[in-house]
């Protein structure tokens, strides 16, 4: 049987795993279906590296190839913060409406133009004595100075996609899983794992 492993508790993750790799015939298992999971720290300094950590300790611990998704905002005017720190910007406030105060707070006073941003994400494919492979996502957009719409999650209510009109928080989640960075990333790693489970 053909299994891959998702390295995350996210549920919303991993249904977007299961509807893309289901009709390649994988089995979707995610750190929800171990018994033991690996404990993992997201100490690297690069999605690259976070996504590295995530996908090659889980494929150790289990012997089974692995997913491992590692994505944040990246704001051109704060030098690419948050980046890897997305999720904890605001430390040590936590959560999105903390780190969405915080994004504000640092941005006070800069203008439309200056605020452009993207979102990343990065995906690493890890399998058992083989070299782990990489795919990459962005989404670009800006930072409003308030927030809109009541979809999402993280910093979906402050980033305005221009060609859209609209915050991805507004967007529809099925218009938000073709546009996104994960969306993408996952597009291109899907070309890679066609090729291998298609043989
Ligand atoms: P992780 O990859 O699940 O660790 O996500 C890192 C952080 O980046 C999240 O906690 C959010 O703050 C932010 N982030 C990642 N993807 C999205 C997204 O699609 N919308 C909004 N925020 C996101």
């Amino acid at each position: 049987m053909r299994q891959i492993i998702i390295a995350s508790r996210n549920q919303g993750k991993i249904e977007e795993f299961k509807e893309l790799l289901t009709p390649l015939g994988i089995t979707v298992l995610s750190l929800l279906d171990l018994a033991d999971p690996p404990d993992i720290v997201e100490a690297g300094e690069t999605f690259y590296e976070n996504a590295k950590l995530k996908a090659e300790a889980v494929c150790a611990a289990t012997g089974l190839p692995t997913l491992a998704d590692d994505s944040g905002l990246v704001v051109h005017y704060l030098g690419g913060a948050p980046g890897v720190h997305s999720a904890r910007f605001a430390y040590p406030e936590e959560g999105d409406a903390a780190n969405n105060a915080k994004l504000l707070a640092v941005l006070q006073g800069v203008p439309a133009y200056k605020r452009q941003a993207h979102f990343v994400s990065v995906l690493a494919w890890a399998r058992p004595q083989q070299a782990t492979r990489f795919t990459t996502g962005r989404c670009f957009g800006r930072i409003l100075d308030a927030p809109r719409g009541e979809h999402g999650f993280g910093y979906d209510p402050l980033f305005y996609i221009p060609e859209l009109q609209q915050t991805m928080a507004e967007i529809d989640i099925r218009v938000k899983n073709q546009v996104s960075h994960r969306a993408k990333a996952m597009q291109h790693m899907l070309v890679l794992l066609r090729e291998e489970y298609s043989r």
